[in-house]
């Protein structure tokens, strides 16, 4: 490379640039939000690839979630064209599922295997602590399933723990009793939930070394973004993929490959690794993430160099010396010297609207303001700690006709008859899954009732056979008539819609209605030779929802609410055929791989154009020009639940680092001084971190003011969340308080908004305080 004009070089400061060229086993660069961190990581693997030093197929890059591995992609493509092709850029679950699904066989799962959402395994759960009567002794699905994720993301299994457990405790054993079976029923369902499929993955390696091998020779280069928030699970499998390959592997390979791959000492070297992260975002500790790994990387990984990057590029001085003030009163940290050269900018604007309406209100106004001075919705997001707060803002965002999208909300595949449609696909790949059988059978109602569905669930398991073979015994198995014809009508249609999944051609029993891309490659000779080609995901889709009339019966309701649901289906029939599109002959499996990580993940939805509302959690890496950072009170923000717990406040802290450091040139901090949870209305206090910003940086527009006063504020936000829930005397105190300062501040305020607030908005506002205070 060297000087002149080098467009993966030109441009970065030289910190960022020796973290571009760097060479050698290990490198950690560590820096702080908005340093150029995942822009460095791309340029990188850009320079890898042009200076031939790696085939992008050697590359494997881990994201945090897959929006920001797509855009991932999309940045190389941009500095390279073509060549990113077959480089995995992919989240740890991504790249997890597409080693499982090749190497499934190995050990004992079959390649269509389910992947289990947290409501799948949940409803797994919640039969096997009904069958143990495990829930008097107070197992909850919500309860165990939390528990076992958090062990398996320690890689522990139900043995490993039932080492450590207190034998003579019983709810102890009886854990144990769940988890084991627990693993036994996702085993026997040929599924894997979502924890699993890393520490499968980590499993598969330590056990089959030849798998390990071709991993450890095929990725060169390992590179991982967000490396602050890995948890044990995660850490290990990249200790497994950066493992040198095996002396006994060494010698196994043909000698061309030898040749080709091991140095003088005749060893094949080491992948590189490189990872990037900031241990002030680190926000996932309650899924386990571990910050040592971060700490410790350098004793993990020796001979690793270190790279620190200082000068942030997003933010304004202002937003900047915010989120240093804040993120200066978490002790255990190391000191940043975070700096921009951008100017001081807009002050950050502060406001306290008497109720969540009235903050809400205020976010729409400010959204409407920012987008008549030029800022596009799509450069505008909206943070909040819980999703109960997005009603109150979905409320008023359509009010004002602002566009705006929820990310991460009530997903799309969470809803019930998306479920419900998915649950045949699901069966169609693994006819051995209980969860997506069971709910087939009841969409739509078609009348078979709990005693056949046991009857029919023993006989499978029994026979250890498929639910759909079990299902083509039912004249066997002693039900009636009328029953017997349902069932083995939807077995048949399930063997109808498997083999056109799988590109075979339909039967001959089949009523002549064969799928149209069948009939054509019936004089096909590739089918002479036995070649499967997938039929595409939406002609199998279609011809469920045909066949089942999920559709029609939906619309014959004449409900709004079932039309509806009915268009999320022909919606799914467009995914459908987009994906069919994009990714011609990939099949069915490979449909439900997709949804499956993206549900769980986060979405893809396309935000340009549209204000993008979503919790501190998802807003991870983005940026925006302007953001809202919403609820900022004690009990929300830190959480209540945090406060209690040894080290929660830091992590909140961290997580109101994160949300501030998203902005680059507005930031807007609002809070509401009374608000309605769980149908109570309790007094709210700012929270401890606006304290922690100094004052100057702040332009209140409607202050928290007299009321909560600054310097009182800290010892009555360590009563707030309990007096928050409404205990009848810590709150009627902070109530009298409240009402006084919100009509005082309100006042001010309207005084205050001037030219931006017109009077028509004024109004029915101040109507709603009044409403509000008659409360009272
Ligand atoms: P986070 O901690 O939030 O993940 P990050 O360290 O990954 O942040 P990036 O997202 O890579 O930071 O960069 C932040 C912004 O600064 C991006 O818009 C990026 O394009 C820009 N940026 C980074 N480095 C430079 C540079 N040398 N010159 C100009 N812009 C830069
Ligand atoms: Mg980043």
């Amino acid at each position: 490379a060297g000087g002149g004009t080098d467009p993966l070089l030109d441009g970065l400061n030289p910190a960022q640039a020796r973290a571009v060229t760097a060479r050698g086993p290990a490198l950690l660069i560590v820096a702080g939000a908005g340093s150029g961190k995942t822009r460095v990581l791309t340029h990188r693997i850009a320079h890898l690839i042009r200076e031939r030093e790696a085939w992008p197929s050697q590359i494997l890059a881990i994201t945090f979630t897959n929006k920001a591995a797509s855009e991932m992609r999309e940045r190389i493509e941009g500095l390279l064209g073509d060549a990113a092709q077959g480089m995995w850029i992919s989240t740890f679950h991504s790249a997890c599922v597409r080693i499982l699904r090749r190497e499934a066989e190995r050990f004992g799962y079959v390649s269509g295997f389910t992947i289990y959402d947290s409501a799948d395994s949940r409803a797994l759960l919640k039969r096997i602590i009904k069958d143990l009567e495990a829930d008097t002794y107070g197992f909850t699905p919500a309860n165990t399933g939390s528990k076992i994720s958090r062990l398996k993301n320690e890689l522990s299994g139900a043995d490993d723990y039932a080492a450590t457990a207190n034998e003579s405790d019983p709810r102890d054993r009886l854990f144990v009793e769940i988890f084991r079976s627990y693993e036994q029923e996702l085993r026997r369902a040929n599924a894997f939930d979502f924890d699993d499929l890393i520490g499968q993955t980590v499993h598969l390696f330590r056990s089959h070394p030849d798998v390990a091998a071709v991993y450890q020779r095929r990725f060169r280069h390992l590179l991982v973004d967000e490396y602050q928030d890995t948890n044990h699970a995660q850490y290990a499998l990249i200790r497994e993929l950066t493992r040198p390959v095996e002396p006994e592997q060494v010698e196994r390979l043909t000698p061309p490959a030898r040749a080709a791959e091991i140095d003088a000492m005749g060893r094949i070297a080491a992948a590189s690794l490189t990872v990037v992260g900031d241990s002030d975002q680190s926000i996932y500790a309650f899924r386990g993430a571990d910050i040592r790994n971060i700490v410790e990387f350098e004793r993990d990984f020796s001979g690793a160099e270190v790279v620190k990057l200082e000068q942030n590029y997003r933010s304004t001085q202002n937003i900047l010396s915010a989120a240093n003030a804040v993120i200066g009163n978490n002790f255990d940290r190391q000191e940043k010297h975070l700096w921009t050269a951008e100017g001081d900018g807009a002050k950050i604007v502060g406001f306290t609207g008497y109720s969540q309406h009235d903050e809400a209100r205020f976010v729409a106004e400010e959204i409407e303001d920012l987008h008549r001075e030029g800022v596009a919705y799509g450069d505008i997001a909206v943070f909040y700690r819980t999703n109960s707060q997005t009603r109150a803002l979905e409320e008023l965002l359509i009010r004002s006709a602002v566009p705006y999208r929820v990310l991460g909300g009530t997903k799309f595949y969470e809803r019930a008859e998306i479920k419900d449609a998915m649950a045949y696909l699901t069966s169609i790949a693994n006819p051995y899954d209980p969860i997506a059988w069971s709910r087939l059978l009841g969409a739509p109602k078609r009348g078979i009732g709990p005693m056949a569905e046991a009857q029919l669930a023993n006989f499978q398991e029994e026979r250890d056979i498929s639910f759909h073979e079990a299902m083509l015994a039912a004249p066997d198995l002693g039900f009636g008539p009328k029953l017997r014809a349902t069932i083995t009508g939807l077995a048949e249609l399930l063997h109808r819609a498997a083999r056109m999944a799988a590109g075979l051609p339909s039967t001959a029993s089949a009523d002549g209605a064969a799928p149209e891309g069948d009939a054509d490659s019936a004089d096909d000779p590739a089918w002479a030779e036995g070649e499967k080609r997938p039929a595409p995901v939406a002609d199998v889709l279609k011809l469920i929802l045909d066949e089942t009339e999920m559709i029609e019966k939906l619309r014959a309701k004449r409900d709004p609410q079932d039309e509806a649901r009915a268009e999320n289906l022909e919606e799914l029939v467009a995914v459908a055929r987009e994906f069919d599109v994009k990714n011609p002959g990939a099949g069915l499996l490979a449909f439900l791989t997709e949804v499956s990580l993206v549900a769980a993940a986060d979405d893809l939805d396309d935000t340009s154009g549209t204000v993008s509302l979503m919790t501190m959690h998802t807003a991870k890496g983005l940026e925006y020009r302007a953001v809202f950072i919403t609820g900022v009170e004690e009990g929300l923000l830190p959480h209540q639940m945090s406060v209690d717990e040894i080290g929660g406040v830091s992590e909140e802290r961290r997580l109101m680092y994160v949300g501030i450091t998203r902005a680059r040139e507005r930031l807007f901090l609002t809070l509401a001084s009374t608000r309605a949870q769980f149908g109570d209305i309790s007094v709210a206090m700012p929270s401890r971190f606006l304290q922690e910003i100094p004052e100057a940086l702040i332009d209140w527009r409607q202050s928290p003011g007299e009321v909560t006063g600054r310097g009182g504020t800290e010892s009555r936000a360590l009563n707030a969340p309990r007096g928050g829930q409404g205990s009848a005397s810590g709150s009627r105190a902070g109530r009298g308080a409240t009402r006084t300062d919100s009509s005082v501040s309100f006042g001010a305020s309207t005084a205050g908004r001037g030219g931006s607030g017109s009077a028509a908005v004024s109004e029915p506002a101040s109507g709603n305080m009044q409403s509000a205070l008659d409360k009272w």
